[in-house]
């Protein structure tokens, strides 16, 4: 058979995990690998994606038409040679190396599947959240803190003694652990500027165990605040931290911001935010801002994207898909709208920051997971990496758990998180391990989503974060038709 007239195929290696080259051996039949995917994109082109190792290779979509009907996901060399008219690449080879055929016969699927979930096993702790207390001064709607706490709670905040043995505990898990590039201290609440005597106290402590060699200098620091109790006093004393980031709450202008985001009183918080947020700025202290997505600036999104930049110059933004209980959506309204929408307004949004050069961490990791074809395991600290210091001295493994404890525990003398079988368990959280996910199109780039809600909303950790699985997936086809149109549109 002659190769066909007006293909356009085009082949792109992501593929993490090399094949040999193929030795062509008489007649032979090839699998289509369980972990491809189709996706269609602009101008008639079909990317075929393996969502396990990330390989691509976009075909036209006559071509695409030969894998997409094949019985019993079979084909022939013979049969997909007849559609290569590339002269110097060999869309049989190219398929092979990008993992999305295979010689029949062979494991490639079992193989990689096995060798990327043994990546997993590694112990390593490069995260600690000190919870300086659980008192918040606002009281924020939908805050998956505050709200969830039992009705006998005792609220409290973190003594310098407690802080100081999250450090030391830090410190010592950071030793023993592999393959930390930057260790990351995060203050955090409740709202940790509440008790900002103990918070001087521990950014005393960790320059000095800094300066001692006990952490690496370049851990940085990260106060997650409301913003509204910075005042000259603790911008002055923050101006003189090294590596720190300061992350402020803020949900978009005045109007969008106040309806969740009040005072126990019910008045707005957003004059003090802007006040405290100007202090910084006088100070010369950078602050980046943190955004949670909610029913109630879901629809405005992109335009309160813009606002970040355009009025703020924001140059840095973190969006948080908002955690919200099953009894909560039941009043609330139509979830799954909801999350196909926030879905919808990262990726609108992400065109914007692209132009303008901002990041978004929050659709950034997939990107970079994408294009650097790295497995990306999961989506957050709490899934084994991350010590949660309590402000009564308990630890855990996520924030989410601090009003029932749930995955914290008593630390004695010989505590070793690395060790421990909460932390064991959490390590293997990931869609990797989860058979609901194998057959995802996010299966790689999609970390798994924040287990804590997944046991919220569905009753366990090892059920999906349904609400967040809405945007993986539509984020790994977005980056895919992108992926296509940027491709044909610089050839
Ligand atoms: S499980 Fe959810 S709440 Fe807990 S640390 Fe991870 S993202 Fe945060
Ligand atoms: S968690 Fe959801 S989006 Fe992620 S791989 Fe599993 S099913 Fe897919």
């Amino acid at each position: 058979m002659t190769p066909r007239e007006g293909q356009n195929n085009i082949f792109l290696s992501l593929s993490i995990y090399q094949t040999k080259p193929l030795k062509k051996e008489g007649a032979m039949n090839f699998k289509i690998s369980e972990f491809c995917h189709f996706v269609n994109g602009k101008n008639n082109l079909v990317a075929l994606f393996n969502a396990l190792t990330l390989g691509v290779v976009i075909l036209d979509k006559e071509t695409a038409k030969i894998f997409r009907e094949a019985k019993g996901g079979i084909v022939s060399a013979e049969m997909i040679e007849s559609f290569c008219s590339n002269g110097e690449n060999d869309l049989l080879d190219q398929l092979v190396k990008n993992k999305l055929v295979f010689p029949l016969g062979q494991q490639v699927d079992l193989e990689d599947y096995t060798k990327i979930q043994a990546g997993l096993g590694y112990k390593r702790i490069g995260i600690l959240y000190l919870l300086m207390t659980d008192v918040c001064n606002l009281s924020c709607g939908y805050c998956f803190v505050e709200n969830l706490m039992p009705k006998n709670h005792t609220f409290s905040k973190m003594t310098p003694e407690v802080a100081r043995f999250g450090i030391d505990l830090f410190a010592e898990s950071l030793g023993k652990s592999d393959g930390i590039e930057e260790p990351q201290i995060i203050f955090y609440g409740g709202e940790p500027l509440v008790n900002f005597n103990v918070v001087r106290e521990a950014l005393e402590y960790i320059t000095k165990s800094k300066a001692d060699g006990r952490l690496p200098d370049n851990t940085s620091i990260t106060i997650n605040t409301n913003g509204t109790l910075i005042n000259d006093g603790i911008a002055t004393i923050l101006k003189k931290v090294d590596n720190l980031n300061i992350a402020i709450s803020l949900d978009g202008p005045k109007e969008i911001h106040d309806l969740c985001r009040p005072y126990h009183n019910g008045i707005g918080s957003y004059e003090d935010v802007m006040k405290g947020y100007q202090c910084l700025q006088n100070n010369g202290v950078d602050a980046g801002f943190c955004c949670t997505i909610n029913r109630h600036n879901v629809e405005q999104l992109d335009q309160i994207a813009r606002w970040f930049v355009d009025e703020l110059g924001a140059k840095s933004l973190g969006f948080n898909i908002l955690i919200e209980s099953r009894k909560a959506s039941k009043v609330r309204g139509d979830v799954k709208y909801y999350a196909e929408l926030t879905a919808q307004k990262i990726i609108d949004s992400f065109r914007f920051f692209r132009e303008k050069g901002i990041y978004e961490d929050r659709i950034m990791r997939k990107v970079n997971a994408f294009i650097d074809g790295h497995i990306y395991y999961h989506d957050c600290g709490g899934c084994g990496q991350q010590i949660v210091m309590s402000p009564n001295g308990m630890v855990g493994v996520c924030q989410g758990y601090l009003g029932t404890k749930k995955y914290f525990t008593n630390p004695d003398s010989k505590f070793d998180p690395l060790e421990h079988p909460f932390w064991e368990q959490w390590r293997h959280r990931s869609p990797l391990f989860m058979p609901q996910c194998k057959n995802c199109i996010a299966l790689s780039t999609c970390g798994g989503g924040c287990p804590y809600s997944a046991d919220l909303r569905n009753g366990s950790i090892w059920e999906l974060d349904d609400i967040f699985c809405i945007h993986a997936k539509t984020t790994v086809e977005f980056l895919i038709k992108d992926l296509i149109e940027q491709t044909t549109s610089s050839k």
